[in-house]
């Protein structure tokens, strides 16, 4: 707290000086336990939004409307971002896709209405009082999320929060207590009631974040996922007897993971459409499913089939049109790389990759690398040599190129003479 005192004290005292309270809440507290605090602070506050600002101008570098009508109140001062917001009292019609907002006047009334406990935790500014009503600091303590009352009560009145579990599972590495994973599993119906619009912003969040395995495995276990990504749980295919394609599931979550750790290669930082690309790559194999008559199984064309099946996901879950011609190209492309053999293809063949690719091209080579993953190590060594060979091409092409656009439209001869030599 020492780290944000130049922001939290004064802020702290020009609304107590004005007769109200105002607490350092949720996100930010939780994070500084954890040592990841970022520069987002957010508060809660007796104050209704037209007070807030009043109160902000002259302290805050910049004032912005959040959504006055659910009491946010944004500001920048120096690198800080906040976010202050109105004592809440929600009330939810359960037939409505949106909350209904009602202020309330006290913060346990607040803390008592967020969705896990240890984002339920505030700190009392300018007196840097610890107010901690649901053990939020316990549950940290022992990395679990809970929520503070009974969960099926909290995800009847916002089925988002279950999207939040699985969301903040990724974000933190924490466990879902049973009881709330046991909620999840007897209301994940209600999802259907929430917009794709917020179902897609948490889903971007569990994807992007640290430990997506964690996120994913909790929505295919309580069923969540069969209502907002049933692509997903459509890979666990059932054995067939050689056990060689019984989990495309477990395969696509190790190329999400093996995507990940070349993502430095993106530019840094997570990259959405690679690792939506990783997790959609395969969706059309169960569509182009064939067995053989010796028994084995192999799949036709499931590049085309699974980059239509990508889109049409990524269109009901409202993504944009930018978002799903990157990512369908990715699941279109992420087989092509299989017919390049022992370097087989011809230069223009090499070419075509590369254009095709447009400026994906980054981003298909750690798809298709993090791709080259099967039980068989030596064949996975081989693909990973063929892809190194493939590489070492396209360098070779783009030297020349630059190269031929380099040099000048002139023979030796008019050179000499020019240097008259
Ligand atoms: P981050 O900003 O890093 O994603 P956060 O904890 O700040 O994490 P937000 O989505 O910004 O998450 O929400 C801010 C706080 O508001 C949360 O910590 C939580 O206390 C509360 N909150 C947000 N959405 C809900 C919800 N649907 N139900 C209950 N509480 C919520
Ligand atoms: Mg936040």
């Amino acid at each position: 707290l020492d780290r944000i005192g130049e922001i939290i004290d004064p802020l702290g005292e020009r609304f107590s000086a004005a007769g109200h309270e105002l607490h350092l809440v949720g996100g930010p507290v939780r994070d500084a336990m954890l040592g990841r605090l970022q520069n987002d602070l957010d508060f809660t506050t007796s104050a209704r939004p037209d007070e807030t600002e009043r109160l902000l101008k002259g302290w805050a570098d910049a004032t912005w409307d959040m959504g006055r009508a659910f009491g946010t109140i944004g500001c920048r001062k120096g690198d800080w971002q906040v976010e202050i917001t109105t004592y809440r009292a929600e009330s939810y019609d359960p037939d409505s896709r949106k909350p209904e907002v009602d202020f309330g006047d006290s913060l346990a009334g607040d803390l008592g209405r967020r969705d896990f406990t240890v984002n339920a935790m505030a700190v009392k500014v300018p007196e840097r009082a610890f107010e901690d009503p649901h053990g939020g600091v316990v549950d940290l303590a022992h990395r679990v999320l809970r929520t503070p009352g009974r969960p099926e009560d909290s995800f009847s009145d916002d089925p988002l929060r279950m999207m939040r579990a699985a969301r903040f599972a990724a974000q933190l590495g924490f466990d879902v207590a049973p009881e709330v994973v046991e909620a999840m599993r007897a209301m994940a119906s209600r999802i259907e009631i929430i917009s794709a619009e917020r179902v897609r912003d948490e889903l971007v969040k569990l994807i992007c974040a640290p430990w997506p395995r964690r996120g994913l495995t909790l929505l295919v276990e309580t069923g969540l996922a069969e209502l907002v990504l049933p692509e997903l749980p459509a890979l666990a295919l059932e054995r067939d007897e050689h056990h060689r394609h019984k989990d495309v599931y477990e395969h696509t979550l190790t190329v999400l993971e093996q995507t990940i750790d070349q993502e430095e290669r993106l530019g840094g930082g997570p990259d959405f459409v690679a690792r939506f690309a990783a997790l959609m790559h395969d969706v059309g194999k169960p569509r182009t499913r064939k067995f053989l008559d010796d028994g084995t199984v192999t799949f036709h064309h499931h590049d085309v089939v699974g980059a239509k099946i990508t889109r049409k996901r990524m269109k009901a879950l409202r993504f944009s049109n930018d978002e799903i011609d990157a990512v369908g190209q990715l699941v279109e492309l992420h087989l092509r790389f299989h017919g390049y053999g022992s370097g087989e293809w011809t230069d223009s063949a090499v070419r075509r990759y590369v254009r095709d690719a447009g400026d994906q091209l980054e981003r298909l080579h750690v798809l298709t690398r993090a791709d080259c993953t099967t039980r068989n190590a030596r064949k996975a060594a081989r693909l990973r040599r063929t892809y190194d060979d493939l590489e070492a091409r396209i360098a070779v092409l783009a030297e020349q190129e630059e190269m031929a656009a380099v040099r000048p439209d002139l023979d030796g001869t008019q050179i000499m003479e020019i240097l008259g030599i």
